[in-house]
């Protein structure tokens, strides 16, 4: 097979990161005889830097004439105070995903046997976590009309949360379908309670709820969903909520894996799906070698699953993670006692190595 890819690199610890994604496909690659062509592009602050605009034109149709993109992540303190249609963020990803089509962002949350100490949440609570929740990704409250006036006593800031019929079944007939493949158990997450906008979701997707009879619905507010997550995080199997409330759950849920660097993400919805690490850039650790790659690969996974149909090469790439921990190798953000630690680049080496030595 021959798949075309976009990688895009971006900012911070993103240079880091897509380089070990890359390392594993290509082990999978030479592995199974596939031919992966990789193609680099600029996106977010280091494209504002070298030409100007957080998305280029050339990155947006490299992206738009390939079979998938691996992003790293964007953003950064050095480009915080710029106008937002210029900040990495509002002018390059959200865009992307817009112009993209990419309406689906699903983040596995798996608690991997290895890291169970790793997490600050109790063994007993966290042991044999598989959440799978979907994002609304192309709606709600980041996309939604913002505006900053002047007032006779300071500003004033609005932001608004919309949501139409369309947007919400699209999500939730996707999230029943998955559900469906899964343990049939789908929680929409809102705040009906107060939200006009989560009061049009939660009809909908109950009208929805009628076609799937064998998936069994339940509603949570976002806040309790919040609590819920770590109370009891084994009592979820797929959550669907909006693009804010799925940002937020899914960086709180990522403790239950032991850290951000092992959530991996998958947006979909259009032609060309997008598989990116679920955090950012971060700057504080930014080009010490420290960055935990694992989320990145684990995308890169998530990508042969959904956008090439390589479901055994894809289960090559977790099974040879899940080896690597369970030989102790950790680089700093989960690192416990008696383990190994390793940098990035080790930590991909090894991975690929796993990959490659697989039957
Ligand atoms: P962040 O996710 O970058 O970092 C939060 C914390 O998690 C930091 O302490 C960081 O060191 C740690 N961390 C994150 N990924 C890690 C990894 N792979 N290995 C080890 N530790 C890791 O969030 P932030 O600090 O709030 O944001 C930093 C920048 O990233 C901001 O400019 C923000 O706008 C941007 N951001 C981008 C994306 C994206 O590209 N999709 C997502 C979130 C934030």
């Amino acid at each position: 097979m021959i798949c075309k890819i976009a990688s895009l690199p971006g900012d911070g610890i993103g240079a880091e990161i897509v380089p070990e994604a890359i390392k594993a496909l290509q082990a999978v690659g030479r592995k199974y005889g596939h031919e992966f062509i990789f193609t680099e592009a600029l996106i977010g602050g280091a494209a504002l830097d070298a030409v100007g605009v957080p998305l280029p034109e050339e990155t947006l149709r490299l992206c738009r004439e390939s079979d998938a993109v691996l992003l790293g992540a964007i953003g950064g303190p050095k480009w915080d105070n710029l106008p937002v249609h210029l900040r990495p963020e509002a002018g390059s990803l959200l865009p992307l995903r817009k112009e993209l089509g990419l309406y689906a962002n699903l983040r596995p949350v798996v608690l991997y046997d290895a890291l169970i100490d790793a997490s600050t949440l109790k063994k007993e609570v966290i042991q044999g976590t598989d959440i799978l929740v979907i994002r609304e990704l192309t709606g709600g409250l980041y996309f939604g009309e913002k505006k900053r006036e002047q007032t006779p006593t300071g500003q004033i800031a609005v932001d608004t949360l919309v949501y139409t019929t369309e947007e919400i079944t699209r999500i939730a007939r996707l999230a029943f379908e998955t559900a469906r493949k899964r343990k049939k158990k789908l929680c929409s997450v809102d705040k009906a309670n107060v939200l006009e906008s989560s009061r049009l979701w939660r009809e909908t997707v109950t009208e929805l709820g009628r076609e799937y009879p064998d998936v069994e619905l339940t509603h949570m507010y976002v806040d309790n969903c919040a609590m819920q997550l770590v109370r009891w995080p084994k009592q979820f199997d797929v959550i669907v909520t909006e693009n804010t409330f799925g940002d937020i759950l899914t960086d709180q849920a990522s403790m239950i894996s032991g850290s951000l660097g092992m959530l991996a993400s998958a947006s979909i919805g259009g032609k060309v799906a997008l598989y990116e690490p679920s955090h950012g850039s971060a700057p504080d650790i930014a080009g010490q070698k420290k960055a935990n790659p694992i989320a990145t690969i684990l995308s890169a996974a998530l990508m042969l699953r959904y956008s090439f149909n390589l479901e055994k090469e894809a289960q090559d790439i977790e099974k040879a993670i899940v080896r690597v921990l369970d030989k102790g190798y950790r680089t700093a953000d989960i690192m416990q006692e008696g383990g190994i630690l390793v940098n990035t680049e080790e930590m991909g080496d090894r991975i690929a190595e796993e990959i490659l030595e697989a039957k």
